[in-house]
């Protein structure tokens, strides 16, 4: 599967400001880590996860729907977290650290509107995780190695 990149919008996002950014990191896809290649998949979510920068989330443990996002600001170096608000780790005064086609799918797809009318075209957690089921145990895998790397 190729990665979609989508349009940067920003002229729209500076007059706003990140609202986004603020509320909620945005959410990465196996395919922003190199999937469906399994061995750059691992390497990359292992460099990421061990940067502290990256966390594991999940919608329902119980059916292995996990998913990949950026840490919340001041809760960097925790391999998994589940907290529903907080801004972004990458979110700096002058914008977004990554560049554009290193963020995260939904960064990328989402569409700027102005009065933060944006558009997510859908990249809710429930549909991202749904992506990340088929890579369930090399998630799960490389974030207990990284954890036990940690100690
Ligand atoms: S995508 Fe929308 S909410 Fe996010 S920074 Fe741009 S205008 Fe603001
Ligand atoms: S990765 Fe960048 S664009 Fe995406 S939520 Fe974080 S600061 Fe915003």
């Amino acid at each position: 599967m190729n990665r979609p990149i989508g349009v940067e919008n920003p002229e729209v996002c500076k007059v706003c400001g990140g609202k986004c950014c603020k509320t909620y990191p945005g959410l990465a896809t196996p395919e922003d880590f190199g999937a469906p290649d399994i061995e750059k998949l691992k390497k990359n979510l292992f460099k990421a996860l061990s940067s502290g920068r990256w966390t594991v989330d999940w919608v329902k443990q119980e059916e292995g729907l996990y998913f990949v996002r950026p840490a919340v600001k001041g809760f960097e170096g925790s391999v998994f977290d589940h907290r529903y608000t907080g801004e972004c780790t990458f979110l700096t005064q002058t914008g977004c650290k990554l560049s554009f086609e290193n963020r995260p799918e939904s960064c990328r797809m989402l569409i700027p509107k102005i009065d933060e009318r944006c558009d997510s075209q859908g990249y809710t957690r429930a549909v991202v995780a749904q992506r990340w089921k088929e890579y369930y145990d090399i998630l799960i895998d490389v974030a207990i190695d990284v954890e036990n790397s940690n100690f």
